[in-house]
């Protein structure tokens, strides 16, 4: 988590059209909800938000090789055929890590393609990233998201989202985050249709063999996520719980690739893939915040806070978000931006729109604060009340922003003042010097059972049967020497 004022406001007014446009991936003709044109400065402003929502994972040597086989793969796509269209063959197309365990590739209209860290972690070989990197390209070069766009009349449910209440205004944290209102985050969890997923995974099979990648191995990788999914139910938004049925689409990658030559070895392009991502980041990254018996530590910047009980917590790069159980309340921190108390509080009171109840300066422990509670009328007239509190942490002001509907406020402003006031520094070195899982590389020496070749113990929370996925095995399955396993470690 790192602090920079987050402004997630709407800007791409766009309402969504329907025009007759041409699709690099088939060369013919489909309604659509967008020009390329349009579709681009979507992709613009989105990639912005996806940056602030999830963070960049920063490793400058995996950045580039991801870059590498994703341009790879692009070169034998639609986007850079002779045939197609110069519009489309002259835009550039970027490939990014996201800093997120969540299990997850997605592509942004335009040409932005991403995948998550904790994507790159259960994928075993090169031709796997291709597999994955592929159909994220098919996707943008069959216009997927422009024709949901026209389908689902997204933009203008995007439009009504955020409007909601006045962001802009107010500088309220959790209004984008709670309805999803951004562009970005509409993006991100559009479900294509099943034909769309299915044209999608045809086009990786072309891209990826074409580029000389054995695309069976997105067989392989798909057994991976059907794994992980009976293990962890549909809870979370990953690759497959957007996707049709995994057995259906292992079935036509078959079919697919009946022709191609035997499977290959892969073990070269493993070896390199592996090497790739040693020591990637495993599971939630302590350094970046996180939650311990109803404490929220922020390791890198030296702070703590209560998380109010009945509260759920989301930790994102710029903002930490709290959203009481029935939505009634809502408890918002981030950095101000502001050099002072002073200049912090008269940038908020200088709104319009605000009816001031009371102000005053108070305290968290050592630290000087100041709060106001206040009336605020959002965009679309419904009045909230707001009590915004900045503390001086050592020369950074950090303000929390609650608010309710004015007849609930009461009922939470004193479970607001305990968070804001319980802000504190973290003295613990123990908090302090946490260290993320990350994945270690063990070639194996001798054959043996998987299980076998484990560590005795793993650090929290893996268990034997997660590492076995992790490394697309069984648990009893036999290993031959010379194989390079994947391990959770923590570097000491
Ligand atoms: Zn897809």
């Amino acid at each position: 988590m790192i602090f920079r004022g987050l402004a997630l406001a709407l800007s791409a007014l766009l309402w969504v059209g329907c025009t007759m446009e041409t699709v690099p991936a088939t060369g013919e003709k489909r309604f659509l909800g967008y020009t390329w044109q349009e579709e681009s400065a979507i992709g613009k402003q989105s990639s912005k938000e996806i940056a602030a929502l999830f963070g960049l994972y920063r490793d400058p040597q995996l950045e580039r090789y991801v870059t590498e086989v994703g341009n790879r793969v692009l070169a034998s796509s639609h986007l850079r055929r002779p045939g197609t269209a110069e519009e489309f063959r002259n835009t550039p197309v970027t490939f990014t890590i996201l800093d997120s365990p969540v299990i997850n590739a997605m592509a942004l209209p335009g040409g932005y393609v991403y995948v998550t860290r904790g994507m790159l972690a259960y994928l075993n070989n090169e031709d796997q990233l291709a597999t994955v990197l592929a159909h994220e390209i098919g996707h943008v070069a069959a216009r997927h998201a422009a024709r949901q766009a026209w389908q689902q009349q997204l933009g203008q449910g995007l439009l009504l989202g955020g409007a909601l209440i006045g962001q802009g205004v107010l500088g309220l944290p959790a209004q984008n985050l709670l309805n999803l209102g951004g562009m970005a985050a509409e993006l991100l969890f559009l479900r294509y249709s099943r034909d769309d997923e299915l044209e999608a995974d045809q086009l990786s099979v072309d891209y990826s063999s074409r580029a000389g990648y054995d695309s069976r191995q997105a067989i392989r990788f798909f057994q991976t996520l059907n794994r992980i999914q009976e293990k962890e139910g549909q809870g979370m938004p990953n690759f497959l719980s957007t996707h049709p049925n995994p057995g259906d689409r292992i079935q036509r990658i078959r079919e697919l690739t009946a022709g191609q030559p035997p499977e290959k070895s892969g073990t070269a392009a493993s070896a390199r893939y592996l090497n790739a991502i040693d020591g990637l980041v495993l599971g939630e990254d302590p350094r970046q915040g996180f939650v311990e018996a109803n404490v929220f530590y922020h390791p890198a910047l030296r702070f703590r806070f209560p998380v109010p009980r009945g509260f759920k917590l989301i930790n994102q790069p710029a903002q930490v978000v709290m959203v009481e159980n029935q939505k009634r309340a809502f408890l918002g921190f981030d950095g101000s931006g502001e050099k002072s108390l002073e200049s912090a509080a008269a940038r908020f009171l200088k709104q319009s729109g605000l009816r001031v109840i009371e102000r005053g300066p108070m305290r968290s422990g050592q630290f000087p604060a100041f709060a106001v509670v206040a009336d605020a009328r959002t965009a679309n007239g419904q009045v909230v009340r707001v009590m915004v509190y900045f503390v001086d942490y050592r020369g950074s002001i950090y303000q929390f922003v609650g608010y309710a509907a004015p007849q609930a406020f009461d009922a939470f402003r004193g479970i607001f003042l305990q968070t804001m006031q319980g802000f504190g520094e973290i003295q613990d070195a123990r908090i302090l010097n946490r260290e993320p899982v990350r994945l270690a590389l063990e070639t194996v020496s001798r054959p043996a059972p998987f299980d076998d070749l484990l560590p005795k113990s793993l650090p929290a929370p893996f268990k034997p049967e997660e590492v076995a996925i992790l490394n697309q095995v069984d648990l009893k399955q036999a290993i031959e020497p010379g194989r390079i396993l994947k391990l959770p470690t923590v570097r000491r």
